[in-house]
């Protein structure tokens, strides 16, 4: 099933998202459901508050299907370790049409459960610390818009307000 992507503004995409309990296969239909619709969104990593379910779990594909076994799904993930810094384009699917360049740690390590239950870790660097810690972020409440300046941002939001109100939004 292909969700509908939330954009910015609704709530849902500010505030904390609720743990994961249950390893079951609800929650893997939901990370397989979450790829078909990061997939049809072209993107490479979606949080669930991204599909309007306010919990912590998010997919990750930064080969966009180019290799099966760079698919993560991370559940209840943390950031444990960052290194180094650089400086990027970032965009996200609930903000289409923005870009802006975001520095963030090069090198990232995050640990998370998987569909199982089970802990393990995940470094990448680059695209994939890039987008550990934006999905993290996601699942804290926080849009990659919060490490950009209060001008640039400003900016956004006030584009945002004239598409909202032209009904393009
Ligand atoms: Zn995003």
């Amino acid at each position: 099933m292909i969700y509908p992507i939330v954009k910015y503004g609704a709530a849902i995409l500010e505030k904390p998202s609720a743990p994961v309990t249950k390893f079951d296969d609800a929650l893997a239909k939901l990370a397989g459901d979450m790829f078909e619709s990061m997939y049809a969104a072209h993107g490479v990593g979606l949080a669930a508050p991204q599909v309007g379910i306010s919990k912590r779990i998010a997919v990750i594909d930064v080969t966009f299907k180019e290799d099966p076994d760079a698919k993560i799904v991370l559940v209840n993930p943390e950031i444990v370790h960052v290194e180094g810094r650089i400086t990027s384009n970032e965009g996200c699917l609930s903000l289409p049409e923005f870009r802006e360049k975001v520095t963030r740690p090069r090198r990232v390590t995050a640990r998370a459960q998987n569909l199982k239950g089970e802990t393990f870790e995940v470094t990448g660097e680059e695209l994939l610390a890039r987008a550990l810690l934006h999905e993290t972020d996601h699942l804290n409440g926080k849009l990659y818009i919060s490490h950009i300046s209060a001008l640039k941002r400003d900016l956004i939001k006030r584009k945002i307000r004239k598409l909202a109100k032209a009904g393009e939004w």
